[in-house]
């Protein structure tokens, strides 16, 4: 192996392979911000992490790595929620972080696309985008830190996905660097291209297993001349699947999200974060925070979100409501739904879920599902958030008041994950609607996976990388 990291520091540079023997570091601290995961649940060692800066390096790391049968872990901003972006404990793979391979290639206003490489952090596109006067609209409270390429290799959601569809439906075109070290140039622009099987779509949400992503072609929109916020109390969760419809009526397109979040997940926010000021905590079962963009201005804007709450309210789906007054109040509103992951962690580990069910018939999982989970373990507590708008709930499972998270998290993952997930396969849902299925669901992913679908992925899989390079041991087992 000694031989591989000779030939990595001649491709990008001495400087940007580090390993654990570097001269001066601390050997147990030294690469742990790439091989210890968001969630801190694993903590891999890596045989070297490399730093490439041009698709032609990256290509060259991925032919050596190959050459010397070393699994390559491609990471990004290490933000990954289901440990797909570190390595495992072998002290064999290589991390490839993309980070250094971060410019803005090119803005297109007239074609509405902006091409960017892999490294390029959320945050920094969606800026870049706003000074030329557009819109990148993926937007995700992880987005000062995650990156383009990790976006797409996870096919990312977030709070726009409702208007702007996911990370895949913003994406028009690929650069990826495949298992073999070759490049393939896919960074069309095109929204129309009918010439034969479609690429693009395989390595977006393929999480690293298939190709590198190194750059891609995205979608700019308008920037909306208004963007207002409101947050509405609602009696129970079939009331806010109906003030969604009423929603989707009045506002059409310009309905650009909503969250529903159950009254104890808004109380771990007033309790672990009291400055926060939680409207209508104590009124009802669950909030709703919708946000409505408009073309025109903020008046028509308002007066369409106002119509739509006094209907709501007239039709007995909503008991009160506020719509934020300025741009400080939104976004008060929507801190108060990015502090929920928070408060849950203060309160204790738990158990998280990222599912997906058709709209239509949450009301009806959720009824059954909490009904059975108080059954098996009595007193458990239901931390319920999501984005309604797009049938995805983080339905997280917290221990009983008073018992040991950490006890709990131990004994009853396996139990809970399968009522949860069963309950999931019973309803036509999706056991991961964003976070992918990464080392923490692999085990999992054959169960509830159709078999036919299974077998065309492990095909796919051999067909693009047969020496089992690229992320081993994620998404599938070998
Ligand atoms: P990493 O974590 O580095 O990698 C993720 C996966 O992609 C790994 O399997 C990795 O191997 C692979 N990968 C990374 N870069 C490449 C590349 N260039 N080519 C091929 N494979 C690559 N997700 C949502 O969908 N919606 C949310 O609302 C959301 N909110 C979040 C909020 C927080 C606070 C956090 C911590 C995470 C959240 N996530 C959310 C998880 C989400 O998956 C990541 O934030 C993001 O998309 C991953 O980007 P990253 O650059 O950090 O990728």
């Amino acid at each position: 192996m000694s031989d591989l990291l000779d030939t990595l520091r001649d491709i990008v540079g001495v400087a940007h392979v580090l390993t654990r023997n570097d001269p001066g570091a601390n050997p147990s601290t030294h690469l742990q911000a790439w091989e210890q995961d968001w969630r801190k649940r694993s903590q891999g060692r890596a045989l070297a992490v490399v730093r490439p800066a041009r698709t032609e390096e990256v290509a060259a790391v991925v032919r050596a790595c190959a050459a010397a049968g070393a699994g390559i872990v491609p990471q990004g901003g290490n933000t990954g929620l289901v440990v797909g972006s570190v390595p495992d404990d072998s002290g064999t793979q290589v991390v490839l972080s993309l980070g250094r391979l971060n410019r803005i290639r090119a803005m297109d206003g007239a074609n509405l696309t902006v091409t960017v490489e892999a490294g390029c952090v959320l945050q920094t596109l969606q800026e870049a985008a706003e000074q030329a006067g557009w819109l990148f609209p993926l937007s995700l409270a992880a987005e000062g830190s995650c990156t383009i390429g990790g976006n797409l290799a996870t096919n990312a959601g977030g709070t726009q996905v409702l208007r702007y569809g996911n990370a895949r439906d913003l994406c028009l075109g690929l650069e990826v660097v495949t298992a073999q070290g070759e490049v393939w140039q896919g960074l069309s622009g095109l929204r129309k291209d009918n010439t034969g099987y479609d690429l693009r779509d395989l390595f977006v949400g393929s999480e690293g297993t298939l190709g590198i992503i190194t750059a891609a072609t995205l979608k700019l929109y308008p920037r909306p001349a208004a963007q207002l916020a409101a947050w509405a109390a609602v009696p129970s969760l079939q009331a806010a699947v109906q003030l969604l419809g009423l929603a989707h009526r009045h506002l059409g397109a310009g309905l650009t999200g909503f969250e529903v979040m159950g009254q104890f997940a808004l109380s771990l926010v007033a309790k672990h974060f009291v400055q926060q000021r939680v409207p209508f905590l104590t009124e009802a079962p669950f909030g709703v925070l919708l946000e409505h963009s408009d073309s025109e201005s903020e008046g028509h804007a308002r007066a369409q979100l106002e119509r739509l709450l006094e209907t709501a309210f007239e039709q007995g789906h909503v008991s009160d409501a506020v719509v934020a007054e300025s741009l400080q109040q939104a976004r008060a509103l929507w801190h108060i739904r990015e502090s929920i992951p928070l408060a849950q962690a203060e309160e204790g580990l738990n158990i998280k879920h990222d599912i997906s069910i058709p709209v239509s018939l949450i009301p009806q999982f959720c009824e059954q599902t909490d009904a059975l989970l108080q059954r098996e373990i009595p007193g458990v507590r239901l931390v319920n958030f999501g984005h309604l708008g797009d049938g995805n709930l983080h339905y997280n499972v917290q221990a009983p008041e008073g018992s040991d998270s950490v006890t709990f998290l131990r004994d009853m993952e396996h139990a809970v994950n399968a009522l949860v997930f069963d309950q999931v396969r019973h309803f036509n849902g999706s056991i991961s609607a964003e976070h992918g299925i990464g080392s923490l669901k692999v085990k999992t992913l054959p169960r509830y996976k159709d078999p036919v679908a299974l077998g065309m992925m492990h095909a796919i899989k051999r067909a693009l990388d047969p020496q089992g390079v690229l992320n081993p041991g994620r998404v599938l087992l070998a």
